[in-house]
């Protein structure tokens, strides 16, 4: 191994000039500066300060890159020879001719034919390490980052291909002595995290990213509190908390009851939540929402080849929530099949999937909820009288929210918080006769259709501004049937109120809109907004399946339909 200094090379001392009347320095023809390194080691400073190691690592790197970009330049033109050898050399003595390191060579091996180079250099003295012993401090990692970038860019100018340098020791962080070694980029296992380095990736775009983030965690961080949480003062609501906690410690099946929206999924979380199954998955299904002929491979998973379209074996909704909890939504629509499937796994803790003679053992907690009477269901026979017994055994009635009215300004309140955050605006909150109107309206959609109401108005509302009547019940503005009472109620001044009710916004999007088919695709765009562009989320809150919105979506791509932003 030859050890080589690379000394700073008379010749190209004599490429600077100082140009005293325009006070310019330049070298060869490249102008350059003199300045303190004290000023640069502040700016350093500032910059890992206010921006973080990694940023200000990535930018020193690039600077070095840039610099070492030039120098090649003016190796090509300063070297005395065009071999590859002299080149780097002449792109090292800059380095010292800058001032910036002194340089030995450890073992510099180019062999452009078979594509081979290997390098190892010693730095002395670099600024960039002098700049952490003296006044940063030293770091865990090595510091010579400009160095790097550097060499990584002069060599892989010179060469025509990428080399990557990388400093294996530094005194920045407390070695004897800064070693460089040079490969070309692909022999680096990390050479992804080098380019990173290199490409400049603007802060404000990522600023960007960071908000929206933001603003969608903050929606979850907050559903999750409520998920978990009941809520309300009603005696109603109270007792629904004291069966669920009892249902909780016990791990009976339990069956809950109650309208649309009344928050049944709410209280089944708050059941696993509870229970000692808690730290295991909690797995909820609607069983509307899946087509009958899938239900039962859905639930209890398939083998390959039962059925066409059945390719891969998979594990169904029950093993997947194996010691965990499974809540099934509208259990009523459960095919015959899948009923008897389910009295199984409530009876003998057993499946099998579909097209299966395995048998397999799961530990899940089933906790099942219907909007319908299963009782009426069970006289037409459309479901099991044994399986209804089996979840009957513990019904929990959730009672519809015009029974709860002391919950509601609670549930305002908290519906409010949650989209003020989400939205990032602070509204005056309810007017007057906004909160009566909600006082006096009967909710049929319950707890659901309060939230829906609130996230909407709040939408239509502005910063500092009180939610407005008119912006919780917009139909109201639609016509001249149905007005506000002086005392907050909603009163009808025609006969055929209800009907006209119900029928006159459906007049008004067909005159705003003109086709069914632009109607859907202003409820695809509305949705698509409201989530920012989430697709899982804009089907929740258009009530559908995500495949079911992806599918839309492709068939209005497919007419030519562009997304009209509203
Ligand atoms: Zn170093």
């Amino acid at each position: 191994m030859d050890h080589l200094k690379l000394p700073v090379n008379p010749q190209l001392c004599q490429q600077v000039r100082f140009d005293e009347r325009d006070g310019q320095i330049w070298l060869d023809e490249q102008r350059v500066l003199l300045m303190q390194l004290i000023a640069l080691a502040e700016f350093r400073k500032e910059q890992i300060e206010t921006l973080g190691l990694e940023r200000a690592k990535g930018f020193f790197m690039r600077l070095g890159y840039s610099i070492g970009k030039k120098d090649a330049q003016l190796a090509l033109r300063l070297s005395q020879s065009k071999e590859p050898l002299d080149l780097i050399r002449t792109g090292f003595s800059l380095h010292s001719l800058k001032g910036f390191v002194r340089v030995d060579e450890q073992q510099l091996e180019v062999d452009q034919a078979n594509g081979h180079f290997y390098a190892e250099y010693i730095m002395h003295d670099s600024y960039e390490a002098e700049m952490f012993c003296t006044e940063l401090g030293q770091l865990e990692e090595p510091v010579c980052w400009s160095l790097i970038g550097q060499a990584s860019a002069f060599t892989s100018a010179l060469l025509g291909r990428e080399i990557l340098f990388k400093e294996i020791t530094c005194r920045g962080c407390g070695d004897n002595t800064c070693l460089l070694v040079g490969k070309p980029a692909e022999e680096w296992d990390d050479v992804a995290t080098y380019r990173k380095y290199f490409s400049r990736s603007p802060i404000i775009e990522e600023l960007y990213e960071l908000q929206s983030q933001i603003s969608v965690l903050r929606h979850k961080v907050d559903k999750k509190s409520t998920l978990g949480n009941f809520r309300g003062q009603s005696p109603g609501f109270q007792h629904v908390c004291k069966l669920a906690n009892r249902a909780a410690d016990a791990n009976v099946t339990v069956l809950l009851l109650g309208e649309t929206g009344v928050g049944k999924e709410l209280v089944a979380r708050a059941i696993h939540d509870a229970s000692n199954r808690e730290n295991k998955k909690f797995v909820a299904v609607n069983c509307a929402a899946i087509p009958p002929d899938l239900i039962e491979s859905e639930l209890f998973g398939v083998e390959k080849g039962a059925f066409t379209g059945a390719s891969n074996s998979r594990e169904g909704k029950f093993e997947r929530a194996h010691q965990g909890t499974i809540f099934l939504d509208e259990v009523i629509e459960l095919s015959p099949r899948a009923q008897a499937a389910l009295l199984r796994v409530l009876q003998e803790g057993e499946l099998e999937r579909v097209g299966d003679s395995q048998t397999r053992k799961v530990d899940v907690r089933v906790v099942a909820a219907t909007n319908e009477s299963l009782e009426e269901a069970v006289k037409t026979g459309r479901f099991r009288a044994d399986l209804y017994y089996r979840l009957n055994v513990y019904p929990i009635h959730i009672p519809p929210l015009r029974e709860r009215s002391e919950d509601l300004i609670l549930l305002i309140e908290h519906f409010l918080e949650k989209y003020h955050a989400y939205y990032s605006k602070r509204t005056a909150g309810l007017s007057g006769l906004a909160m009566q109107a909600m006082m006096n309206y009967d909710w049929p959609g319950n707890v659901r259709e309060l939230e829906n109401l609130i996230e909407r108005a709040l939408i239509l509302t502005d910063s500092g501004e009180e939610i407005s009547a008119t912006a919780l019940f917009p139909t109201l503005s639609f016509k001249a049937s149905q007005t506000l009472s002086e005392d907050g109620h909603l009163i009808d001044s025609s006969e055929n109120d209800a009907k006209q009710h119900s029928t006159l916004w459906i007049q008004e999007a067909l005159n705003d809109c003109g086709s069914l088919e632009d109607i859907e695709q202003k409820f695809l765009d509305y949705a698509l907004d409201n989530a920012q562009g989430n697709v899982s989320e804009a089907a929740r809150i258009l009530g559908i399946s995500r495949p079911t919105l992806a599918y839309r979506m492709k068939k209005m791509e497919e007419k030519g339909r562009k997304r009209i932003r509203t």
